[in-house]
C-alpha cells in the first residue's frame, strides 16, 4: 500500500511537468506549442441553423471533432484529467465570449447527465464546461432537468436509433423562465440529444422561454 501511495505521488509530481498533450516538458499543464495550436483552432468557429419542432435555434461549436481539441476532450472524459477540463473550459469561454448573439444569454443549461454515468465518470462534463463560461446575472441550472434513460454512447448508434433511444430521455422538474437559455454540451453528433431535450422544454406549459441557442465544444 505504502509503496503504491509513493508511486501514486511520484505521477502526480511528474505529470505535472509534462504537458497532457505531447508531453514536453512544462510547468503548465499544456506546453506553449500546443496551446498555439489549440489556439488556431480556436480561429475556426462554426455555426449551424437548426430547427426544433419549428422553432428556429442557432447552433455555435467550438471547433470539429478532431485535432488536439478531440485529444484533450478524450483526456477530460474518459481519463479524468482535469487540467484538460480547466484548458477546455478555457477555450469554451472564449468560444462564448466572441459570440456577439450570445451576448445576452441569461440562463445556462448543460445537457444533464444519468445519475449511473455521473456515479462512474465522477462529474458530468457538460456541468464543467458550463461553470468555466458563467458570468454573472446568468443563472446556471443543473436541477430542473433530469436525464432518466441510460444511453449507449452516440458513435455507436445511427441517427435513427438514437432518436429511438433517445425518446423522453429527459424529465423536467421545475418551471424555466429565461429570455435566452444557452444549451451547453461537449460533442454535438447526431443532435438526437439536444432535440430530446429542446422538446422537453418546449412541452413543458409552464416554461417561459423566449429564446433557446445551444453551445458545444465540437461538432463531430
Ligand atoms: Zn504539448
Amino acid at each position: 500500500m505504502f509503496i503504491l501511495k509513493v508511486l501514486t505521488i511520484l505521477k502526480t509530481i511528474f505529470i505535472h511537468y509534462q504537458c497532457i498533450l505531447c508531453l514536453q516538458k512544462t510547468k503548465q499543464g499544456l506546453c506553449q506549442h500546443c496551446q498555439n495550436a489549440l489556439a488556431k483552432e480556436s480561429l475556426l468557429h462554426k455555426r449551424r441553423k437548426l430547427t426544433i419542432n419549428g422553432q428556429p435555434i442557432t447552433l455555435y461549436a467550438f471547433n470539429h471533432f478532431e485535432g488536439l481539441t478531440r485529444k484533450l476532450l478524450f483526456l477530460f472524459k474518459y481519463q479524468k484529467n482535469h487540467i484538460a477540463g480547466v484548458f477546455l473550459g478555457q477555450y469554451m469561454k472564449k468560444a462564448f465570449q466572441r459570440q456577439p448573439f450570445l451576448n445576452d444569454v441569461d440562463y445556462i443549461l448543460p445537457v444533464p447527465s444519468h445519475r449511473l454515468r455521473f456515479l462512474v465518470r465522477g462529474f458530468n462534463q457538460a456541468e464543467i464546461l458550463a461553470k468555466h463560461i458563467i458570468k454573472q446575472n446568468q443563472i446556471l441550472d443543473i436541477r430542473s432537468i433530469k436525464r432518466m434513460k441510460y444511453t449507449k454512447p452516440q458513435a455507436k448508434s445511427n441517427y435513427q436509433q438514437r432518436q429511438i433511444q433517445m425518446h423522453n430521455v429527459f424529465i423536467q422538474t421545475k418551471s424555466i423562465s429565461a429570455q435566452h437559455l444557452l444549451i451547453v454540451d461537449d460533442v454535438y453528433t447526431t443532435g438526437a440529444t439536444i432535440t430530446s431535450l429542446v422538446n422537453t422544454l418546449q412541452n413543458e406549459p409552464t416554461n417561459q422561454i423566449t429564446k433557446i441557442s445551444i453551445l458545444t465544444l465540437c461538432l463531430a
